[in-house]
């Protein structure tokens, strides 16, 4: 028979206060295949810290501890979680089973870290559950099952890689007599098949079901009853795949367990979820808004027109108004033989005149504009026809009216061509009515007004031969800025001084784009800012949910858990909230969205604000799950199994 476990020399120290105490010194021990041995001794003497040190759960001050002839000290932490998990199965005196999973799955657990398929895995605990007759139990909580059923459920998940070791840490110490002794046979049973047990007692009685009895008294090896001869026996082991490296499959399964873990405190979860939700939503939502606002105004501007430039008097920065008097109908003929230039309209308003039809008065704003305006503004007649060269050219009191004038002066619907309007005593032949324009951007009523000829406005009404403004359309909107450069050039040289302004629909467009997306990128800030602080929040309750599953990591590390297992574990449970909150994040963003439409709030859908949202409450996820990923998997195992 040869050494399964041998210490040599081995110590245990804690630092405790000014001085070290010694919990284990020097102990000499070699434990053969296949034996049956108890570790007895009274309360403190050790027996725990010794049983860490055999499981691997805790590495030993100073000497040597072998496994099957090899130095634990020369492994890593992940080739120590790889031995824990094909080598020794622990049986605890609290059980230690999740309390959130069932048994089935608390003894199916183990094999998870042994790499085996879900399948088997189910099919090997339920197995093993129903020859320890528990096979009617197999979905029950351990909250459901009574102490004895639990210690079961317990060996059950220490056989469950087919360890050959098997170590019980006072197995029976919560159970009732009948209940420990039904515990203690099922442990003779397993030594039966071959398998080492090393049993843990304080209690003479119990260490009588070993063949083997060690004494232990303050921290060492009192008497030993030495090994019994017995013919080598062969422990027909279950074969175990190998380990699988990090895989999609993995993954999957770690997400399973995510939503297992999240359920588990679904209200909780809901509230952390909620947050990111909230963030999400936020991000989505204000964006379409912005982008909606964004939208509309480019509307607007395009209804005015893009490939007209408007000129006003006045120099640059000066807010032109109509009594400025610097442009002239002379300017406007000098545009009009520009390059790129389609048309060009100078126009002379004068609001608040006074139309009279009988005895009817309407004031209104009147216009004198050249012939080509309703060419130059793409505004066609409904009736009759715009006035032409020849009434510009004799300053005919000839008068187009807009939509609205006629509603007023000719309210029971009868034809405005051809009959006369009182202008300033002066009688005015209706020629034409411009066809309904409606409101503009800013609310004004476009209808609202009548043309008369411009050298008419100008002679016969305002007596004035300056002009409010001139309007040029292009040929190609693509070459504004050089007609825009052309136009300021010969204006200069007509009046020797920059006392006009050319503006430009397109780069308004541009200034307002840019303001526009000033806004969207500050309601999308504010929007991050809440995803940060769902993700912060998330972050708080990965670190409760760690603090709080302690024993449940030092479970898993002791069943074979690697370090990178817990910590995609925890990862992927605060990608899986942050995932999902996003979805729905989403889901209520686009719904919100679809609301605000319906109640007339421009926004606007689009793919880039949800994905980016999604995109930043998933990595949000990974950078706040990780930190209590870490300290979850930087936690000492036997430190995290002895937390409350
Ligand atoms: P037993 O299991 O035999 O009752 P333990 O092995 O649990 O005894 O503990 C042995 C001694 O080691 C006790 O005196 C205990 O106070 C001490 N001890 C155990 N764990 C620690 C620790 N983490 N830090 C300091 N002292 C410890
Ligand atoms: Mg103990």
């Amino acid at each position: 028979m040869d050494a399964m476990l041998t210490l040599q020399g081995v110590s245990k120290r804690y630092r405790a206060g000014d001085g070290d105490s010694i919990v284990l010194q020097d102990i000499e021990l070699s434990i053969r295949r296949g034996e049956f041995v108890a570790l007895l001794g009274p309360s403190g003497c050790g027996k725990s810290t010794m049983m860490n040190i055999l499981g691997c759960l805790d590495r030993a001050s100073s000497g040597r501890y072998l496994v099957a002839g090899q130095d634990v000290a020369t492994l890593d932490s992940d080739e120590l979680a790889a031995l824990r998990c094909r080598t020794f199965g622990f049986v605890f005196q609290r059980y230690n089973l999740l309390a959130s999973a069932s048994s089935s799955d608390n003894v199916a657990l183990p094999a998870i870290y042994a790499g085996m398929e879900a399948e088997s895995r189910q099919q090997r605990a339920q197995q093993l559950l129903t020859r320890l007759g528990l096979g009617d139990r197999l979905l029950h909580k351990p909250a459901q099952l009574s102490g004895g059923q639990q210690q079961r459920v317990s060996i059950a998940r220490a056989l469950m890689n087919d360890a050959p070791v098997i170590l019980a840490d006072e197995p029976t110490g919560a159970l009732d007599s009948q209940n420990g002794r039904d515990v203690l046979a099922l442990l003779q049973q397993l030594h039966a098949e071959g398998r080492t047990i090393v049993l843990i007692t304080h209690d003479l009685e119990i260490a009588g079901y070993a063949e083997r009895i060690i004494r232990l008294r303050d921290g060492r090896v009192e008497s030993d009853s030495g090994p019994v001869p017995r013919p080598p026996q062969e422990l027909d082991r279950h074969q175990l795949p190998a380990v699988r490296q990090l895989s999609l499959a993995r993954v999957w399964e770690a997400v399973q367990m995510a939503l297992v873990a999240l359920q588990a405190n679904l209200f909780r979860t809901a509230l952390t979820l909620l947050g990111v939700i909230i963030g999400v939503a936020a991000v989505v939502t204000m964006m379409a808004i912005g982008n909606g606002s964004k939208a509309e105004v480019l509307d607007r501007i395009a209804a005015m027109g893009t490939n007209l430039l408007l000129v006003r008097p006045g120099a640059p920065g000066v807010r032109p108004t109509g009594k400025i008097a610097t442009l002239t109908a002379d300017d406007a003929r000098a545009i009009a033989s520009l390059p790129n230039v389609n048309g060009v309209v100078p126009m002379r308003s004068g609001s608040g005149t006074t139309l009279r039809l009988g005895n009817k008065d309407y004031q209104s704003e009147i216009q004198g504009v050249w012939p080509s305006y309703p060419q130059v503004k793409s505004w066609g007649l409904s009736q009759g026809a715009f006035f032409g060269p020849a009434e510009e050219e004799r300053q005919a009191a000839v008068i187009v009216l807009g939509q609205t004038v006629v509603d007023s002066l000719f309210p029971l619907g009868q034809n405005p061509v051809g009959q006369y309007v009182m202008v300033s005593s002066i009688p005015f032949e209706v020629v034409g009515v411009m066809e309904k324009k409606g409101a503009n951007s800013f609310g004004q009523d476009q209808d609202d007004v009548a043309f008369v000829p411009l050298s008419t406005a100008q002679s016969r009404l305002m007596g004035q031969r300056y002009v409010s403004s001139i309007t040029v359309s292009m040929a190609s909107i693509a070459k504004s800025s050089v007609t825009e450069q052309l136009i300021s050039r010969i204006l200069l040289a007509r009046h020797g001084s920059e006392d006009f302004q050319v503006r430009n629909t397109a780069s308004l467009v541009e200034m307002i784009t840019k303001t526009q997306n000033t806004l969207t990128l500050l309601l999308g800030l504010v929007a991050a800012i809440s995803l940060l602080v769902g993700g912060i929040g998330v972050m708080n309750i990965m670190l409760v949910s760690v603090t709080e599953r302690t024993r449940e990591i030092g479970l898993r590390m002791a069943t074979g858990a690697p370090v990178g297992s817990i910590l995609l574990q925890f990862n992927v449970e605060a990608v899986v909230v942050c995932g999902l909150g996003g979805l729905i994040g989403i889901a209520i963003g686009l719904l919100a969205v679809w609301g605000l439409k319906l109640a007339g709030v421009s926004a606007v859908y689009s793919l880039l604000p949800p994905l980016l949202a999604f995109s930043c409450a998933f990595v949000t996820g990974c950078v706040f799950g990780y930190l209590p990923a870490r300290k979850a998997a930087r936690l000492d195992p036997v430190v995290a199994l002895a937390a409350e």
